[in-house]
């Protein structure tokens, strides 16, 4: 199958920087699958998960807030934060989770709500990659 390079890029690092055959992920459009020779796009990113095709594989990674970009070099992904599975600390995204449900019950701001929201997001699909139980009360 055809390939084009795939580079991922966190403040901190390049996560991913190689040839993949398609990339899926969640916009806010809804989930886009990227083939080469795709039309060149800018599309902003949903906490959620990108899921690589190599050698007839698919991998999945949390991917938290960023854009996509793809053009005649290949796909851009920019996001605040990129990690396989087995490297997430489920006892971290349970505490992240745990703080950000009860910063939601506590009456703050509109806005405070909204990024706790976020947060509880960016947990839970931490908590979801990685097969543990999430509990929805
Ligand atoms: P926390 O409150 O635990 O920092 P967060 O959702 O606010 O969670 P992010 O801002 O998404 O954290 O990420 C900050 C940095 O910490 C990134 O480098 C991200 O990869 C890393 N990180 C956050 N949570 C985890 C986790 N559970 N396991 C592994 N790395 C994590």
């Amino acid at each position: 199958m055809a390939t084009f390079p795939l580079e991922i890029l966190t403040p901190e690092h390049q996560f991913f920087a190689e040839e993949v055959e398609a990339l899926t992920i969640s916009t806010t459009d809804g989930e886009l699958t990227i083939l080469k020779g795709h039309a060149p796009i800018i599309a902003p990113l949903m906490v959620g998960t990108i899921k690589i095709k190599q050698n007839g594989t698919w991998r999945e990674a949390f991917q938290s807030e960023g854009f996509l970009e793809v053009n005649a070099q290949g796909a851009h992904l920019f996001v605040q934060a990129c990690e396989w599975p087995e490297d997430i600390d489920v006892h971290r995204a349970e505490a992240a989770e745990r703080r950000a449900r009860e910063r939601m019950r506590q009456q703050r701001s509109l806005q405070e709500y909204k990024w706790s929201q976020i947060a509880l997001t960016r947990a839970m699909m931490r908590l979801r990659i990685t097969n543990h139980k999430i509990n929805l009360d």
